[in-house]
C-alpha cells in the first residue's frame, strides 16, 4: 500500500492535472488533509510531507489531537457542524471554520474570541443539495445570513463552503458546485470583492469541484485511506 506522502504526492498531482484540464492555475486549490477518524502519528507523516492545516469535523477530536500534537506545528480547520456549546473550543483552537451555518453559532464564537485578540476565519456552509442529512443554510437564504453575520467581526468571512448532494450523477454534483459558485459570485459582485474562498469537493468528486471553481478540496481518503469507523 502507498504511504501517506505517496498517496499526497500523487493526488496533489491528479489536482494539478484538474486546474490545467481547467485553464486554471493549481496555485489557485489548496489541498485540506481530512484527518478524521485517522491517527496523530497518520497527520505527523502528512506534516513530514509539508502539510500543516488538517480538516476534522467533530470539535472534541479536533482538541485532542491538538493537544497531542502541541508544538509541532499543526493546525486544523473545522468541517463538520458545531453545536453551540462547543464554540469556546473553535474560538481556541480552530485555525479556520468552513462550516458555520447559524448566527447563534456566530454570536457565540464572537463572545468567546473576545479577550483573545484572535480572529477566526470563517466559510458559510450553503446546502446546495437539499438533503435533509446535510447542514448549511439554503442557497436562497445565503446573502441574508451573509449580511447577518457583518456585525461580528471578529469573524472574518472568506467564502463558502458545500458538500455535494451523494450521487453518482455527475451533473447532479456539479448543480451543487455551479450552485456554490454563483452564490458567490453574487456575494463577491454585491460586496464590490471579498468571498474568495469555495470549499467544497471531497474524494471522490472533486475533479468536478475544481472545474467549477473550487479553491479548497477537502480530502480524506484519497489521503489517508478509507477510516475505521
Ligand atoms: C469527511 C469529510 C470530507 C472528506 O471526505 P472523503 O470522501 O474521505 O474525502 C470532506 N468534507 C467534509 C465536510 C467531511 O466531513
Amino acid at each position: 500500500m502507498a504511504s501517506i506522502a505517496e498517496r499526497l504526492a500523487a493526488v496533489r498531482a491528479d489536482i494539478d492535472e484538474a486546474c490545467r484540464e481547467a485553464g486554471r492555475d493549481p496555485a489557485e486549490v489548496r489541498l485540506l488533509p481530512v484527518s478524521k477518524y485517522h491517527t496523530v502519528d497518520s497527520i505527523r507523516e502528512a506534516r513530514a510531507a509539508g502539510y500543516i492545516l488538517f480538516g476534522e469535523n467533530k470539535v472534541q477530536e479536533m482538541a485532542a489531537k491538538h493537544a497531542a500534537l502541541h508544538g509541532e506545528g499543526i493546525g486544523f480547520a473545522v468541517i463538520g457542524h458545531v453545536q453551540t456549546n462547543k464554540a469556546r473550543q473553535v474560538a481556541e483552537i480552530a485555525a479556520e471554520l468552513h462550516s458555520l451555518d447559524s448566527i447563534r453559532l456566530a454570536e457565540a464564537l464572537q463572545r468567546r474570541l473576545e479577550g483573545t485578540g484572535r480572529r477566526l476565519p470563517v466559510l458559510i456552509q450553503v446546502n446546495t443539495s437539499a438533503e435533509e442529512a446535510k447542514s448549511g443554510v439554503r442557497p436562497d437564504e445565503a446573502a441574508a445570513f451573509a449580511a447577518a453575520l457583518r456585525p461580528y467581526d471578529l469573524l472574518e468571512a472568506r467564502g463558502l463552503m458545500t458538500m455535494a448532494v451523494n450521487s453518482p450523477d455527475r451533473d447532479a454534483v456539479a448543480a451543487c458546485f455551479r450552485t456554490l459558485a454563483g452564490l458567490r459570485d453574487a456575494l463577491r459582485d454585491a460586496d464590490g470583492g471579498g468571498w474568495d474562498e469555495l470549499s467544497m469537493g471531497m474524494s471522490g468528486d472533486y475533479r468536478i469541484a475544481i472545474a467549477h471553481g473550487a479553491t479548497t478540496v477537502r480530502l480524506g481518503t484519497a489521503v489517508f485511506g478509507p477510516r475505521e469507523y
